[in-house]
């Protein structure tokens, strides 16, 4: 009989899987909350103006052979492990082999208020609300009620989301005739340094870059309340905010611990070398909500990159396991970091390379053109704006 697989989130992990599997004929169901496939890495772009928004993301539809796989779009919100069932919308679908591709939601560490005050750039719908926001925000400020843009937090999706508002925000004033100094960005981070995972002189580049940008970057500055229109620290007095936008970190999906999967203290399942957690040998965690050990013992940091090698591999071994043949151990390619500091700017480290200026900014465009030619060929790059099927 015909195994019923169900993948769980058409993000990177996900969709490489279903796209993987479908190279292989092999039947699935796709359950997502959206109808479409949002390039996450890019987000920081949406909110900060640069292209039309569906730029950003492409149909299931369009990605899935109907005579394939099956769409389900819905919100996963039980999964039950023993009873080999998910719920998705109050209708229990079943399966033999269950791919959780959930991926990572954003991490408040409990700071009071953060998340009742805070927007954060998680998905495509946030990233066009603080698109909306920004641009409201700035046709109204004036020399005696000048805007504060606040972005909490200096790590990678920090810096990206930094760097494109500052290049907006020019543009922005001068469409609404304001003084492009009545907006301020600030961005705030509680290390000594902005994006501390990288070298130090990449470091120092982000930082002179974004300040040569109009950005007031705080380092050193944890923080520690958030109250309405005012942002608390530690050591430090008070900012007012018109907008206060956390980057601060994120955490596995929550509704993997509530459903029973073992996790790690960042709410991520830890993995053995074909994805399965432990005593599971129906189920695969990839992507973000897996906890997958690097070279280093530590877990590999939640990244697009690897999210879509996880999920290429895994749809060969799911090929591998309905022949009845043993599944090969993944094998991470690290392949370095690039990050955007805005239209033409970035910095990446690559192999042993570092990189800064155009070069880092290029690398990102052809490694976004990489991806969407993985995943669906010259159809992903002739798609038309406001045009799209959506479902
Ligand atoms: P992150 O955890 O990497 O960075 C969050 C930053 O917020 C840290 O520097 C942290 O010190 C700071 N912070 C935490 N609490 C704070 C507080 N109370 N006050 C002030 N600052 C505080 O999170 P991220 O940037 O969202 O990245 C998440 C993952 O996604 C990472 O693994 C990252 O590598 C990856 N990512 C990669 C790219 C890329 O490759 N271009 C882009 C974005 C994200």
């Amino acid at each position: 009989m015909e195994k019923q697989i169900l993948i769980l989130g058409a993000g990177y992990g996900g969709v490489k899987t279903a796209c993987g599997l479908q190279r292989q004929d092999i039947p699935f169901a796709l359950v997502n909350d959206q109808p479409y496939h949002q390039f996450t890495t890019l987000m920081h772009e949406v909110a900060g103006g640069r292209d039309h928004p569906d730029d950003y993301r492409i149909a299931l539809q369009d990605l899935i052979d109907p005579r394939v796989g099956k769409i389900r779009i819905g919100t996963v919100s039980a999964i039950d492990l023993k009873g080999r069932r998910v719920q998705v919308d109050g209708a229990s679908l079943e399966y033999d082999v269950l791919v959780v591709a959930l991926g990572s939601e954003t991490e408040f560490f409990g700071i009071p208020g953060l998340q009742k005050y805070s927007v954060q750039l998680w998905g495509f719908d946030s990233a066009l609300d603080i698109r909306r926001r920004m641009v409201e925000l700035v046709k109204k400020a004036t020399a005696e009620h000048p805007v504060n843009v606040i972005v909490g937090g200096g790590g990678l999706t920090g810096v990206e989301l930094t760097g494109e508002l500052a290049d907006w925000i020019p543009h922005l004033s001068r469409q609404y005739g304001v003084h492009p100094e009545h907006v301020h960005l600030i961005l705030i981070e509680a290390m000594e340094t902005i994006v501390p995972m990288l070298d130090v002189e990449l470091q120092r580049r982000a930082r002179q870059v974004l300040e040569q940008k109009g950005v007031q970057v705080r380092t050193g500055t944890k923080v520690a309340e958030v109250k309405e229109g005012q942002v608390l620290f530690d050591d430090h007095p008070p900012l007012s905010y018109s907008l206060f936008i956390w980057t601060g970190g994120v955490r596995g999906n929550r509704l993997l611990g509530e459903s029973g999967f073992p996790v790690d203290r960042k709410g991520r399942v830890p993995v053995d070398p074909v994805f399965h957690p432990k005593g599971m040998s129906d189920v695969f965690v990839i992507g973000d909500c897996a906890a997958f050990p690097g070279p280093d013992g530590r877990p590999l940091p939640p990244t697009a990159q690897l999210a879509s090698q996880m999920g290429d591999h895994l749809a060969q071994n799911i090929g591998l396991l309905l022949k009845g043949r043993p599944l090969n151990a993944f094998h991470p390619h690290l392949r370095g970091t690039l990050a955007s500091l805005g239209r033409g700017q970035g910095i990446g480290e690559v192999g042993n390379w570092k990189l800064a200026g155009g070069a880092a900014r290029f690398l990102k465009e052809a490694n976004k053109a990489r991806y969407l030619w993985s995943i669906g060929g010259w159809k992903t790059f002739s798609r038309k704006r406001g045009q799209i099927r959506w479902a």
